[in-house]
């Protein structure tokens, strides 16, 4: 392969995870106990990490082992519960200094419980946990069916939490065997605010996404905090219309997330094909990090849930997905590899005579970097032009299958 980046990248096989998440209800134990030992665990954890946080370099496992067991010990936790918490704790002030972000804040009440403090028995729907020295049963709330997929695979740790409605959650992290099938054909996928254009080489279908109205629920909060420009942060009434409209559009974007990536998991896996999308954690999420309008960090958290989502039912149906670099994806002709001229969203290449929308564009080129990518990596076509922008220009072998597909873009 030459070129300085590789064009595409397919998700390798082998273990990964794969997370069980439900809501439950206590059988054992009241909901009170439970919150006040979630309480506990997230008082102590982040005055850990407020600890931690004035380190200049920060220490390893075995030192914030050595500074803080003993003193959580002597708070009544067990010690795997211990051993959990301030492994968290330096996990979460890692990764916020990484990425030069803030002090870690634990705002929801939440407890990771180790394997030996928990027992998970699927075929009776039922997870028991132990804090400190209470037990608490809890029932999970979730269709058999879901629940069943998870028999059988290991886990390593149990994670509960209460939500602001005095809700209880589970999630666990399975260990899940990723052995996706050879592809026969590709689906590649282009994303925007409004629309999913999906492009399997024949033909493009669009489909129109819900992350517009969860922009305009959060829109209107905005609207809210202009009218009320000081009271908005202090008056409860407002602030918790404010509050509930933000958690309206994130739940209508996971929501749609989670319905889509099944879609396309299914229809791919029923035509043997892989899907490709854009690699949007590379380029695009760093680089219009400073960029802080509304719709700039709702199209950045949306495409985030959606990118996770595709990739975790990819994993669950063993589909095989490829990541592609989104340079230049909508400003190289797909046909010519010549630069394109837009008006609006309309591009024309003045060389080849091209005329489609920017979102065809874009799934095209996906594809067509997919296309190169597969053939490079099962060798079935040596001679396959080198996989960069600037190979696009120049002349093509007569053989290119995408050829005849590409002729139809006139029709879209
Ligand atoms: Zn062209």
């Amino acid at each position: 392969m030459r070129g300085r980046t590789a064009l595409a990248k397919a998700v390798p096989r082998g273990e990964k995870l794969l997370t069980l998440k439900a809501q439950g209800i206590l059988t054992n134990g009241s909901v009170s106990d439970l919150r006040e030992e979630l309480y506990l665990v997230c008082r102590a954890t982040q005055q850990i990490i407020d600890f931690l946080w004035k380190f200049d370099k920060l220490p390893n496992l075995n030192q914030v082992h050595q500074m803080f067991y003993k003193m959580l010990r002597r708070q009544g936790f067990r010690a795997h519960q211990a051993k959990q918490m301030y492994k968290h704790a330096l996990a979460l002030v890692k990764s916020s200094r990484r990425n030069n972000g803030k002090k870690p804040i634990l705002r929801k009440l939440s407890a990771r419980i180790d394997k030996y403090d928990a027992k998970v028995d699927l075929e009776n729907r039922v997870v028991v946990v132990k804090l400190r020295d209470r037990e608490f049963v809890i029932k999970l709330l979730h269709r058999n069916e879901y629940l069943k997929k998870f028999i059988g695979k290991k886990w390593y740790e149990v994670m509960i939490s209460i939500d602001r409605n005095g809700r209880i959650w589970i999630s666990i992290p399975f260990r899940w065997e990723y052995d996706p099938y050879i592809p026969r054909k590709l689906i590649s996928l282009d994303i925007n605010l409004r629309k999913v254009v999906m492009y399997d080489g024949r033909k493009i279908r669009r489909m129109n996404t819900r992350f517009i109205e969860a922009l305009s629920l959060k829109i209107h909060a905005e609207r809210i905090q202009k009218r009320y420009p000081r009271m908005w942060r202090y008056n409860r009434r407002i602030l918790g219309r404010i509050r509930k409209l933000h958690r309206r559009s994130r739940n209508i974007v996971i929501d749609w997330s989670r319905k889509f990536a099944k879609y396309i998991a299914l229809k791919a896996r029923k035509t043997r094909s892989s899907i490709v999308l854009e690699d949007l954690n590379e380029l695009w999420f760093n680089s219009s990090k400073k960029s802080s309008s509304i719709a700039d960090r709702l199209s950045r958290f949306s495409y985030r849930k959606l990118q996770t989502a595709i990739m975790a039912k990819a994993i669950e149906y063993n589909v095989p997905i490829m990541f592609v670099n989104p340079k230049n994806t909508s400003s190289l002709c797909p046909r010519c590899g010549a630069k394109l001229v837009y008006e609006h969203r309309l591009a024309t290449c003045r060389k080849c005579g091209l005329i489609a929308d920017r979102d065809t564009i874009g799934a095209m080129n996906i594809y067509l970097r997919g296309l190169r990518s597969m053939w490079g990596s099962l060798g079935s076509s040596p001679n396959a032009p080198p996989m960069n922008d600037e190979a696009r220009g120049r002349g093509r072998r007569k053989d290119e299958p995408m050829m005849h597909y590409i002729k139809s873009y006139k029709n879209i």
